[in-house]
């Protein structure tokens, strides 16, 4: 079973609702108990949300790689091939990022 807090939302596993609120201390009269709906949205959204997580990870490294590449500067054409990979990086991870902020919006966190 899945019971949300009121206060901060944070979502929390158990047969019961917690004493109180693991991240804000809220006590358990705080707590919900979520529908099966919405405990199943939560659940199959869990490894895509993991994985827009890890890419907007890993675009923060393609993006600090050519960063590196740029100063480099071994040669123009190098160059460009590293600014457009930097900008192609940040537009991946900012579409991650706008996904997860949907997602969240509809519960699938
Ligand atoms: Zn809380």
């Amino acid at each position: 079973m899945l019971w949300k807090c009121t206060v901060c939302g944070m979502t929390v596993e158990g047969t019961d609702a917690p004493e109180k609120c693991p991240k804000c201390g809220a006590p358990k009269e705080k707590f919900i108990k979520l529908s099966q709906e919405e405990q199943d949205k939560i659940y199959t959204s869990e490894r895509t949300n993991d994985i827009h997580m890890e890419m907007i990870h890993l675009c923060d490294k393609i993006v600090s790689l050519c960063k590196e590449g740029i100063d480099l500067k071994l040669d123009p054409p190098c160059v460009d091939v590293f600014t457009k990979a930097k900008d192609e990086a940040y537009i991946i991870k900012q579409r991650s990022k706008a996904e997860i902020a949907g997602h969240i919006g509809k519960g699938k966190w």
